[in-house]
């Protein structure tokens, strides 16, 4: 019955073409001189052409088995909506009984059953439907997409060409109907998986409805479990609109009525309802059910978009910690409180995948396949309402209740930072709610960061990205009453990349890459014989090495790395491990305010001054980064050496 789903299914056309006879003799023939041929059938096989439409569509369907089972109950709660429509046109009178929808299966007959007490067909109206429509649909699908691109979509094509009832051709190889109109008239057709059928009238005596009957083949035995089916309908049928009941036949007498009492599914959503109605434990419930998640959600976003986009959906954010790598949202698709898919890209932004949520959106276009997916003004402005609602959402929340807005931010942070990377107009929108941790403890946001950098160092966002190794540098900038960001994750550094790229004359420096900010009144004095001294130390002579005055007088020497090039490290450690590793930008920075410095240039020590001078480097590396193997082996070896003297 569904039309409007998406999904891959390349081999549905690659069997298409596999078959080429097939195809070929079923182009030829047309549909009209097939509906013809049709007319002219009375009974006895559907087609001489529809004997090949079963093997190919098991074929198509093969890998996604399972939803047979959603077409035939979806059938069943249409049967019954259609019931409800015209009763509540006057049309039919209604006699109390509780609409429903029962799967019942039966293991020692093989029989899996899907059962309504909906509007009935007569003989009339299988002919119509079962026998020409949907029949027609299949071929109709087949002369549409032979020699067009194979992505295409299985479940699309099974609800866009009326192919939904023919799904039950996958786990069975005779299908019966028995049905009772709601105008009178019993009728039971059987079907069987070669095309031939057989249609006689019932006597009456027999509630309005249908039961459809699948006498399951050897591919659908694991369907008659009560597991298995109970699994199918929680993720295709947990929330289609009409009651829906699961029964073992050979349990009947076995306390039925106590299972019978409870429906497999949720007729009213929360999602349909008006978000001013529903409760938060109510949300955390939802939310606890459908995504099995013992955690509380942070919050929710409630979307009940009605003319012109007409959609609903539920988003929450989950608590995330983890990197984004190894997250897995889930945002589910319904069609009408039907299931179609987890996780859609073309309809919801790739980093919004990160939340977990419900979205039913009944205008999904009936031709599903991806690429009109992604050209698809319908689907573009779904994608983009929602992602205006969550920065709404995120917005508000900054501005109206800062306070629980920080509590929660380190679980945020992940997912917003991630979605500014993504698309800039995701980072537009809730650039404002981002809050950038300092090294005190407190947050910022960027705004008031830079406004608060305005007369120091404008335009300069001072950061660190491990509070331990860097705490001498973060030390001094605090001393100096500039403030230093957090941003211990390779996600944070991407994400002040992209304000660099996004904000004009915005830089992202860290704490040990410049030396503007501490520096004190005076230049440095120039003193060749201190800089060759200490040049020295690095390998092949190579290390700069600068003198200057730093308001801090205790310490003797940092290490600075030049933002550029450490950034470039980073990347290359990360895309490219095996890489040799480049040498970073480094200078060393001699503080001759500081007594020690003075006391090397003035040669003060003596014999150990050379020595002295390469303890003071070696402690300026480490409070700058790891030392390597080698630099380790020769700082304790000297270090011990010296003490020893003393
Ligand atoms: P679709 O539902 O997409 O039109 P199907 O092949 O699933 O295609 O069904 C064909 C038609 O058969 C339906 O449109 C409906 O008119 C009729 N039908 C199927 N199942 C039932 C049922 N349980 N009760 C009444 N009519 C049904």
């Amino acid at each position: 019955m569904l039309g409007r789903f998406r999904r891959q299914a390349q081999e549905m056309l690659c069997y298409a073409k596999a078959s080429a006879t097939y195809t070929e003799r079923k182009l030829s023939l047309g549909r009209r001189r097939w509906l013809k041929a049709m007319e002219e059938q009375k009974k006895g096989g559907i087609s001489v052409e529809t004997e090949h439409i079963f093997p190919v569509i098991k074929k198509w369907l093969y890998s996604e088995k399972e939803i047979f089972l959603r077409e035939l109950v979806s059938n069943a709660c249409d049967a019954v909506t259609k019931l409800k429509r015209l009763a509540s046109l006057g049309q039919y009178e209604e006699d109390g009984l509780p609409y429903k929808v029962t799967v019942s299966f039966n293991k020692t007959e093989k029989t899996l059953t899907v059962s309504d007490n909906g509007i009935g067909m007569t003989a009339e109206e299988i002919e119509r439907y079962l026998c020409r429509m949907a029949i027609s649909g299949a071929l109709e699908f087949i002369q549409r997409y032979e020699g067009e691109n194979t992505e295409g979509s299985g479940q699309g094509i099974i609800g866009h060409f009326g192919l939904g009832f023919y799904s039950a051709f996958m786990v069975a190889d005779t299908v019966e109907v028995l049905t009772t109109s709601y105008t009178g008239g019993t009728t039971r057709w059987i079907c069987e998986d070669s095309g031939s059928y057989e249609m006689k009238n019932e006597d009456g005596g027999r509630p309005r409805g249908s039961s459809v009957i699948l006498h399951i083949n050897s591919e659908g035995e694991e369907y008659l479990s009560e597991a298995k089916l109970r699994g199918v309908l929680d993720r295709y049928c947990a929330f289609m609109p009409i009651e829906i009941y699961l029964e073992d036949e050979e349990k009947e007498d076995e306390g039925k009525e106590e299972k019978a009492a409870a429906p497999i599914n949720d007729t009213n959503p929360l999602w349909l309802r008006r978000p001013s109605e529903c409760k938060d434990e109510e949300y955390n419930e939802f939310y606890r059910k459908v995504f099995n998640d013992y955690r509380e959600p942070l919050f929710h976003l409630h979307i009940n978009a009605d003319y012109p986009l007409n959609f609903k959906g539920i988003l929450y954010f989950p608590k995330i910690r983890e990197q984004y790598e190894s997250m897995e949202g889930k945002v589910k698709l319904y069609y009408n409180q039907v299931f179609v898919a987890d996780n859609i890209k073309e309809v919801i932004p790739e980093y919004l995948l990160l939340l977990r949520g419900v979205l039913d959106c009944p205008e999904l276009p009936l031709n599903v396949s991806r690429s009109y997916l992604q050209n698809n003004t319908y689907v573009t402005r779904v994608s983009a309402h929602i992602v205006k609602k969550v920065a709404d959402k995120l917005n508000s929340m900054v501005a109206n209740e800062r306070e629980q807005y920080e509590k929660i931010w380190n679980d945020l942070r992940t997912f917003v930072e991630y979605g500014c990377i993504c698309d800039r107009k995701f980072y537009d929108r809730v650039i404002g709610a981002v809050l950038l941790p300092l090294t005190d403890g407190t947050t910022v946001t960027l705004d008031e960061y830079l406004e608060s950098a305005k007369e120091t160092h404008e335009g300069v966002v001072y950061y660190a990205t491990d509070a331990d190794l860097q705490s001498q540098y973060i030390s001094m900038y605090e001393n100096e009453g500039r403030k230093v960001v957090m941003l211990p994750s390779m996600l944070d550094v991407r994400f002040a990349e992209s304000v660099e790229q996004n904000r004009e004359k915005t830089r992202f420096v860290r704490v040990d890459a410049e030396i503007d900010a501490l520096k004190g009144e005076g230049e440095g004095e120039a003193d060749e014989a201190l800089t060759a001294l200490f040049a020295s130390f690095a390998d092949e002579g190579k290390l700069k090495v600068e003198i200057h005055r730093l308001k801090n007088e205790s310490v003797p020497a940092i290490l600075n790395v030049s933002e550029e090039s450490r950034r470039m490290q980073e990347m290359m450690k990360m895309y490219a491990p095996d890489a040799p590793v480049m040498p970073a930008d480094e200078t060393l920075i001699l503080n001759d305010a500081c007594p020690l410095i003075k006391r090397l240039a003035a040669g003060d020590f003596g014999d150990k001054n050379e020595r002295i001078a390469r303890q003071v480097y070696r402690l300026a590396q480490i409070s700058a980064r790891t030392l390597t193997a080698e630099e380790m082996k020769t700082f304790l070896a000297d270090s011990y050496a010296l003490l020893t003297e003393y």
